[in-house]
C-alpha cells in the first residue's frame, strides 16, 4: 500500500474550525453548564437536542454523558428494573446488556443472523411474560430487519430501544434509525460516526418516555415545573456539558457529509471487488436496507472460521484496514460470548437480578451457536470517509487479492 490510511475516527478526524469557534463561543460566554450561566448566552446542549431532534426527525431529544447513560436512562423511561428481563443480541457493544443489569433487571441473549443484527426468530423464543424491553442494535453502521422485530414486539406487546451507538444518521425503508422503536439512542464516544470525545443522546416521540429519561439523566429534573409526568422519581446525574454540546452541535452539520463520503467509498469498494468475492465463494454482510447503511464498513463473510482468520493475516499484509469480528480466543467485549461478569452473574452486592426473577435463563454463550458460528466468519474492514481515490484504487485491489486467494 503506497498511500497510508486515515485511522476509522469518521468525525474525530473532521475536527476542525467549526468545533473551535462553538467551544470557543461558549467559553467566553463562560456558560459551561446546560441548565444555567451569566448573562443571556443560549445553551449548546439545549441547541444540539433541538438540532439533533430535528435531524433525526423525532419529537424530542435529550443530550446525556455517553450512549451508556442514554441506554440506562431510556430503558428506565422504558420501566426496566429489578428482575425484570431484557432481551439484547449477541453481538453489540456490553453496554447495551450491562445498563439492563446496571438497572437490576436481567439481559436476555438472543441470536444474531448474517446481517449481524438481532434475529426476530430468536427474539421471540427468548421473549417470557418478565420481558420488559426488547433492545435491538444496527451493528457496524447497518440497519437491523426493523420489519421482523417491530412485527414480534408489536404482537407480545413488548417496547423496543433501538441502539443507534454505530449507525447515527443511518436509515431503514426511509425511516431514521432511532424513530421506529419506541426510543432510540446514540453514543458520540470518539470511535463513533460523529463524536464529542464523549457523550450520547436518548430520541422519542413520546412526551412521557422523554420525561422520564430526563428525570433518570437529571437527579434533580424532578422539581421541574415544564415536567408534566405525575410520578416523580430521583435516579443520577449524567448530564452534557456545554462544551461537549458545542463540538456535537459542529459535527452534527458534518454528518451527511461523513455519511455520502463513506458510502460513495463502500460502493465503489464492493463495485471493484464483488465479482472476486462471489468467484472465491464470499458473500457480503446481508443487508437489511442497503440504502439506510451508513457505509462505514465492509464485512465480507468466509466460507468457515479458518478462512476468515487467513484473510484477516493476508488483508493486514496488503495494508487493508481489517480485523476479524470475533475470536473465542480474544476476550471482546462486543460479543456476549465474552461477558464473563455478566455470565458469572457479577454484582457489585451479595445479590443478584436473579434473586427476584429465578426462572430467568442465565447468560450462557451455548444458547447462540449460530452467533458464533456467523461472527466467527465475518472480517471487518473499516471504510474512512476520509479515504482518497488512491487509498480507495489500493484496498481494492488488496481485498480482491486475498479473496483470490482463500
Ligand atoms: C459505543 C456503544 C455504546 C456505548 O456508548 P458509550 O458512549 O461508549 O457509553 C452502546 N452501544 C453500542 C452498540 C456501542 O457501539
Amino acid at each position: 500500500m503506497q498511500a497510508p490510511i486515515p485511522p476509522m475516527y469518521p468525525g474525530g478526524l473532521r475536527v476542525g474550525d467549526e468545533e473551535e469557534a462553538r467551544v470557543l463561543e461558549a467559553l467566553h460566554q463562560k456558560r459551561l453548564f446546560r441548565y444555567y450561566g451569566p448573562g443571556e448566552a443560549q445553551s449548546q446542549v439545549a441547541a444540539f437536542e433541538d438540532e439533533f431532534a430535528d435531524h433525526m426527525n423525532a419529537e424530542h431529544a435529550l443530550a446525556v454523558s455517553s450512549g451508556s447513560m442514554a441506554l440506562m436512562s431510556a430503558l428506565a423511561a422504558l420501566g426496566v428494573g429489578p428482575g425484570d428481563e431484557v432481551v439484547v443480541p449477541a453481538y453489540t457493544w456490553v453496554s447495551s446488556a450491562a445498563s439492563a443489569y446496571a438497572l437490576g433487571a436481567v439481559p436476555v441473549i438472543a441470536e444474531v443472523n448474517e446481517s449481524l443484527t438481532l434475529d426476530a426468530q430468536s427474539l421471540e423464543e427468548r421473549i417470557t411474560p418478565r420481558t420488559r424491553a426488547i433492545v435491538v442494535v444496527h451493528m457496524r453502521g447497518a440497519p437491523a430487519d426493523m420489519n421482523a422485530v417491530m412485527e414480534v414486539a408489536k404482537r407480545r406487546g413488548i417496547p423496543v430501544l433501538e441502539d443507534v451507538a454505530q449507525a447515527c444518521g443511518g436509515g431503514y425503508r426511509g425511516q431514521r434509525l432511532g424513530t421506529i422503536g419506541d426510543i432510540g439512542i446514540f453514543s458520540f464516544q470518539y470511535n463513533k460516526i460523529i463524536t464529542a470525545g464523549e457523550g450520547g443522546a436518548v430520541i422519542t416521540d413520546s412526551r412521557r418516555l422523554h420525561e422520564r429519561a430526563l428525570m433518570f439523566h437529571d437527579v434533580a429534573a424532578g422539581l421541574r415545573s415544564d415536567v408534566q409526568e405525575q410520578r416523580r422519581f430521583v435516579a443520577t446525574t449524567a448530564r452534557m456539558s456545554e462544551l461537549h454540546g458545542a463540538v456535537a452541535r459542529a459535527q452534527l452539520a458534518k454528518l451527511d457529509g461523513i455519511l455520502a463520503d463513506m458510502r460513495a467509498h463502500r460502493a465503489e469498494i464492493v463495485d471493484n471487488t464483488s465479482s472476486d468475492a462471489a468467484a472465491a465463494g464470499v458473500t457480503w454482510r446481508r443487508q437489511n436496507d442497503a440504502e439506510g447503511d451508513t457505509g462505514l464498513a465492509l464485512i465480507p463473510l468466509f466460507a468457515d472460521s479458518d478462512s476468515a482468520a487467513r484473510a484477516t493475516k493476508a488483508l493486514a499484509a496488503e495494508g487493508v484496514p481489517a480485523h476479524r469480528v470475533f475470536s473465542t480466543e480474544k476476550p471482546d467485549y462486543h460479543m456476549a460470548y465474552h461477558w464473563e461478569p455478566l455470565i458469572k452473574m457479577q454484582t457489585w452486592s451479595e445479590r443478584t437480578p436473579w434473586d427476584l426473577n429465578p426462572d430467568a435463563p442465565t447468560l450462557d454463550p451455548s444458547t447462540c451457536p449460530r452467533s458464533w458460528e456467523i461472527l466467527q466468519r465475518a472480517v471487518n474492514i473499516d471504510v474512512s470517509p476520509d479515504l482518497s481515490p488512491v487509498n480507495v484504487e489500493e484496498m481494492s485491489i488488496g481485498i480482491s487479492k486475498v479473496l483470490r486467494s482463500v
